[in-house]
């Protein structure tokens, strides 16, 4: 295999070889550009480094450990497990690294008004947190469906005082909002910045969500070397748009020993259409800003996705997975939504751990890869959120007319 230079990737124009780019309407190009620059500017910059890494510590809530799920590892009786704990931090999951990194960009670039898009509410709630912290106005675009399936996040980003707005078009889910957030940013791009959500769009959002989420792997590398002394042979993370997995693989990519595994939705079966796998099925395709692997029909039209996990439920791959795939640098799994409910439930017994669903999924293809591996050998899995939110709908599934929540 070569060696990723993955130092030299995206090129100036967003390239990940034939994926990512910049596929926007005229009237944001220049506030991309601009934003490519300031970040450009603000990563040499050792002063944003500083108080981004002072933030990410005493705020955020890192380092995040790097867990030995002992039981969990006895129980399956393969490799031994470790969970990069990043359900941990502030707000429950990955999400708040980018958001975190981006609040201080839009510091610097002097803008005053913050949106983002949101799927199951994590990456709102994130965004609601850090624009609290500093004082910025605040909009969430969240499909009609999702806020009433994630009404706790609702509240939660109400009570920092977000305005939350409400999108019916379409399938009234992420795609919608993605939509209207970027509407709202051709019409008011002078005083807003976009807080984009995962590793996708348009140049320069892929590369700059990778770059604040690979504090996850920088931080995985030097505790398993600690611990164990040497890397280890495998790397599991769920894969929405790619976020929490990029973070988790990026610094590992020049590790030749080390195989990355990421795990998107497999919905009720690949066979009935209603899943979320880019890479089954999937073909290339440009959506909401980038070219990427996506599910769409004949005539280019974006499919209807399904998965028990809102934040994995979205047509594209962020295009940086696309092109190490291509590479065989990376490989993509799925896991079924009873498969991810399974994982669920066993993690929370055994190792007292109550996963987002969208983790369950990572956590389910280690239940079955983890047996088939030596005893010596050493998995790496992303756990990117907790399970609060989740609580609801996973006791439908698992306890069903007995569910607790049931009156
Ligand atoms: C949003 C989310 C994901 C999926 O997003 P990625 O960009 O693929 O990481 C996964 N896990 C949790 C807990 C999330 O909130």
């Amino acid at each position: 295999m070569s060696t990723i230079p993955s130092n030299t990737i995206p090129d100036a124009t967003g390239h990940f070889g034939p994926y990512g780019g910049m596929f926007v309407p005229e009237t944001l190009m220049a506030a991309l550009h601009d934003l490519t620059e300031h970040y450009a500017q603000a990563k040499d910059d050792p002063s944003f480094q500083q108080e981004l890494d002072y933030l990410l510590r005493e705020y955020v809530g890192r380092p995040t450990p790097l867990y030995f799920a002992e039981r969990w590892t006895e129980k399956l009786g393969g490799a031994k497990i470790y969970m990069k704990r990043e359900d941990l931090l502030h707000t429950g999951a990955h999400k708040i690294n980018n958001a975190m990194g981006q609040i201080l960009l839009a510091k610097r670039m002097g803008k005053s008004r913050i949106i983002a898009e949101t799927g199951a509410g994590q990456h709102g709630v994130a965004t609601a947190t850090v624009a609290a912290r500093f004082g910025f106005e605040c909009i969430i675009y969240m499909g009609a469906v999702d806020m009433e399936r994630q009404a706790l996040n609702v509240a939660r980003m109400r009570f920092l005082g977000a305005k939350v707005v409400a999108v019916t078009a379409g399938q009234a889910t992420l795609k919608e909002a993605i939509n209207e957030a970027m509407r709202d940013w051709v019409s008011n791009v002078r005083e807003t910045h976009y807080i984009l959500g995962s590793a996708l769009g348009s140049h320069p959002y892929p590369m700059m969500v990778r770059d604040f989420h690979r504090i996850i792997g920088v931080e995985a590398r030097r505790q398993i070397l600690e611990t164990e002394e040497r890397l280890p042979d495998l790397l599991v993370a769920c894969v929405g748009g790619g976020s929490n997995a990029i973070g988790l693989f990026h610094p590992f990519l020049e590790d030749e020993g080390v195989r990355m595994v990421g795990v998107e939705a497999g919905g009720e079966r690949i066979e009935t259409g209603m899943h979320a796998a880019r890479f089954q099925g999937g073909k290339l395709g440009v959506l909401q800003g980038t070219k990427t692997y996506l599910l769409a029909d004949d005539d280019g039209q974006i499919q209807l996705t399904h998965s028990v996990s809102a934040g994995l439920d979205y047509a594209a791959i962020g295009p940086e997975h696309a092109f190490y795939r291509d590479q065989g640098r990376t490989e993509y799994a799925y896991a079924l939504d009873e498969e991810a409910l399974g994982a669920f439930q066993e993690v929370s017994e055994v190792e007292g751990i109550i996963p987002a669903l969208e983790t369950a999924h990572g956590l389910a293809y280690v239940s079955k890869e983890a047996p088939k591996m030596g005893k010596g050998d050493i998995i790496v899995v992303n756990c990117s959120g907790r399970g609060d939110k989740d609580v609801e709908q996973a006791a439908k599934h698992i306890f069903g007319d007995d569910s607790p929540l049931e009156a």
